[in-house]
């Protein structure tokens, strides 16, 4: 799943390919981006800068046009040489870059700004990226949980993309397991120092997972010859399985106004 982390990875990539390149070919087959023109808009023009700000992916052309995109739970960006992989119809846009083509799939969050616009209210509101290096996320996490209604469940405020920005729904479940802090607690009840631990791991986490491609694992097995390759978790979709800590069965409930699900141990998490 798309966090912020991905948006992190595919910034990296843009910048190290693709900025100071110049599109020399775009296609898409999305009412969305057809209805706004955007390949004819972007032909011709040269990336000038790639950032990631929470889990939008912000280009900046040499024109001034901005293209936004956001994956949502499905989307994906696919860096490649030659023509894209997968699906035509799924071919939300493809940005070629003389032989390097930027391939955008399933994406329904995609925009370009002509020169001058302003970012939308949305992306404007994002708070700290914990991923930004001038971020401390311990201090951010703690300030932002202290500043926001006292009531809200810690497991709803961490997805808060206008408190810090970059937690996603298994971030989330990770970095609660991992401080010992139970998802259902009022942030009222945080002291200074869980909340600083809840933003330091998220970031750790994080971090992994750029390093790690976009791939989520924060649980590494002790070695063994069957072990399997990556991708394990401490909780997240791991519902009564035993807890890798004290053996008790984990739990999952939908917690928040879009219900996502949150995974936590009943045992360790206070
Ligand atoms: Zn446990």
């Amino acid at each position: 799943m798309p966090e912020g982390h991905v948006a992190h990875r595919n910034a990296g990539l843009w910048n190290a390919h693709l900025v100071g390149r110049t599109v020399t070919g775009a296609t898409s087959s999305s009412p969305r981006a057809l209805a706004q023109d955007i390949p004819g808009r972007l032909r011709g023009d040269v990336l000038a800068s790639a950032e990631a700000r929470g889990k939008h992916h912000i280009m900046r052309f040499a024109s001034g046009r901005v293209l936004l995109t956001h994956l949502r739970m499905n989307g994906v960006w696919r860096l490649g040489r030659g023509t894209p992989r997968g699906r035509p119809r799924n071919l939300t846009l493809a940005l070629e870059f003389g032989d390097v083509t930027a391939a955008l799939y399933r994406c329904q969050s995609v925009r370009l700004l002509e020169p001058g616009e302003p970012l939308p209210p949305g992306v404007r509101r994002v708070g700290p990226d914990l991923l930004d290096d001038a971020v401390d996320p311990a201090a951010t996490t703690r300030d932002a949980l202290a500043a926001t209604d006292p009531g809200r469940e810690v497991g709803e405020a961490v997805m808060d993309q206008t408190l810090v920005s970059g937690i996603g729904n298994v971030y989330k479940s990770e970095s609660l397991f991992l401080a010992g802090v139970d998802p259902w607690r009022a942030v009222g009840t945080l002291t200074s120092a869980e909340a600083e631990d809840v933003g330091r791991i998220a970031a750790e986490l994080l971090r992994r997972g750029v390093r790690d491609g976009g791939a989520i694992t924060t649980f590494d097995p002790p070695s063994r010859p069957w072990r399997r390759p990556g991708g394990e978790r401490w909780v997240y979709r791991r519902v009564d399985e035993p807890c890798r800590r004290c053996g008790a069965r984990i739990r999952a409930r939908g917690q928040g106004d879009e219900n996502r699900t949150t995974y936590w141990c009943p045992s360790c998490q206070k």
